[in-house]
């Protein structure tokens, strides 16, 4: 049996991209190996959305390649950045047998086939395949799990692409126009993770809020009832949603359905008209503030998190300190800040005003210091509160959970000591939902112990 192994960057939505591939790679009878070193063929799954992570793709690349000590191990790169740079790759990393774009299963399939019947391929010239989307990647949203991994929770992709026209984004040009899954699909695939264990399913696309656009009388909404109607005690996480289409309608789902986590993730970019503008995002400052404050009265409790680009060209030293008071007015309990990163193709890549990389720098490091403070005092105020948490990781004597307000792999993680002390009958596993008490409070972390329930 050929062996592969699929290394993921990037966003999360490129790890169910992953995951598809990979059950589809499954079906096909080849074998999922956890090292690349023991793979055949080693798949790089890439992203290509800002400098940072570009950076992080070809160093991954470079690495792996390093493991292709026998001649007939192959080196396969595909997704964001290998959309974007197939030339420029294929010229400065020899070791890259193919490359391929983003939604290309089907030929990344095809060509490993090819590889496993022992036939000699080279796709580096085969410029066609990589700029095509395959209906695929949409009708097979199926995610896959090596079984050796045991984990508590797993994405649901349930749209595909971006009509937005954000000025500094790449994402529509890479990944196409908005499509919704049919929720059939999404249903399916919603209920076979139950079935494995999953406790907590995570909602992604590029805008959530759109999802439906296609379908008569079926929106995010009535998703989301249909996914907390599946029986089985699991959670339900919604990423990415954009903030002038949140309704109140989804509100008081979130609200009133306990399988919901009270977590919204609504990336902002900026608060200043101006800029705003510029980006070429919908809203106003104005309108923010009237938003959240609905939210934290239709949620009480929720935890809201958002990310903001700091040095968007034109954003001066009044538009920064907007942001930064915005920041302290609103007090979010999850903050992403990025550096505008200069993408080539994109309107705000030719404004005039770009903002030089050192004051970038200050102004990262100003909102990052804010919101060390602002999240500590917040994890302050859990201090002797008792809350469900998810069992992620677990070692000899202490486990790694989730609160509610923790989404994986993006925020902070609650620490449980004196697992051993535990009195509860049966050992913890991962995936558990238990109730803990927070006994200690990090920037971003916190210290609990179990309780009973
Ligand atoms: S909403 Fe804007 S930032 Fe998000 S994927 Fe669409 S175009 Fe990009």
């Amino acid at each position: 049996m050929t062996k592969i192994n699929i290394t993921t960057l990037g966003c999360p939505k490129n790890i169910v991209d992953s995951g598809h591939l990979a059950r589809r790679f499954a079906s096909e009878r080849f074998l999922y190996v956890d090292n690349p070193n023991n793979a055949d063929i080693i798949l790089i799954n890439t992203c290509g959305f800002i400098r940072d992570a570009k950076e992080e793709s070809i160093e991954e690349i470079l690495k792996l390649s390093k493991f292709k000590t026998q001649s007939s191990k192959r080196l396969i790169v595909f997704g964001c950045l290998a959309k974007r740079y197939k030339d420029e790759l294929v010229k400065e990393i020899p070791e890259i047998d193919a490359i391929f774009g983003v939604g290309e299963d089907s030929s990344i399939i095809e060509y490993c086939k090819g590889l496993a019947r022992g036939e000699r391929q080279n796709t580096k010239d085969k410029k066609q395949s990589a700029f095509s989307h395959d209906p695929l990647t949409i009708s097979h949203p199926l995610s896959y799990r090596p079984s050796s991994i045991a984990s508590s929770y797993a994405y649901l992709k349930i749209a595909e692409g971006c009509d937005k026209k954000c000025t500094f984004c790449v994402i529509p040009s890479i990944r196409g126009r908005f499509r919704s899954i049919q929720p059939e699909k999404i249903l399916k695939e919603a209920r076979e993770h139950i079935k494995n264990g999953i406790r907590e399913l995570i909602i992604v696309a590029q805008d959530i809020t759109k999802y439906g656009k296609e379908f008569e009388n079926y929106n995010l909404v009535s998703l989301l009832k249909d996914i907390a109607s599946i029986k089985g005690d699991f959670r339900i996480r919604l990423l990415y949603l954009y903030p002038t289409e949140i309704t109140d309608e989804l509100l008081e789902l979130i609200a009133k359905e306990e399988k919901i986590q009270k977590y919204l993730d609504i990336p902002l970019q900026h608060s200043e008209d101006k800029i705003l503008r510029a980006m070429g995002r919908r809203g106003t400052r104005r309108e923010y503030i009237k938003l959240i404050r609905n939210i934290r009265r239709t949620i009480p409790g929720v935890a809201l998190r958002t990310t903001f680009i700091l040095g968007f060209p034109g954003e001066t030293e009044e538009d920064f300190y907007g942001l930064a008071d915005f920041i302290e007015e609103i007090r979010f309990d999850r903050l992403g800040v990025f550096k505008y990163s200069r993408e080539e193709g994109t309107v705000a890549s030719k404004l005039k005003g770009q903002v030089p990389e050192k004051l970038k720098n200050r102004r990262l490091d100003e909102i990052m210091r804010r919101q060390s403070l602002i999240s500590l005092e917040k994890n302050k105020e859990l201090i002797g509160k008792r809350y469900e948490a998810i069992i992620d990781e677990i070692d000899d004597n202490f486990a790694i959970a989730r609160l509610y307000s923790h989404a994986p792999e993006i925020d902070g993680v609650v620490i449980i000591e004196k697992i051993k002390d535990r009195s509860q009958k049966s050992e913890i596993r991962i995936g558990d939902l238990v109730t803990v008490e927070i006994v200690d409070a990090f920037d971003y972390d916190l210290k609990a112990i179990l309780t009973p329930e």
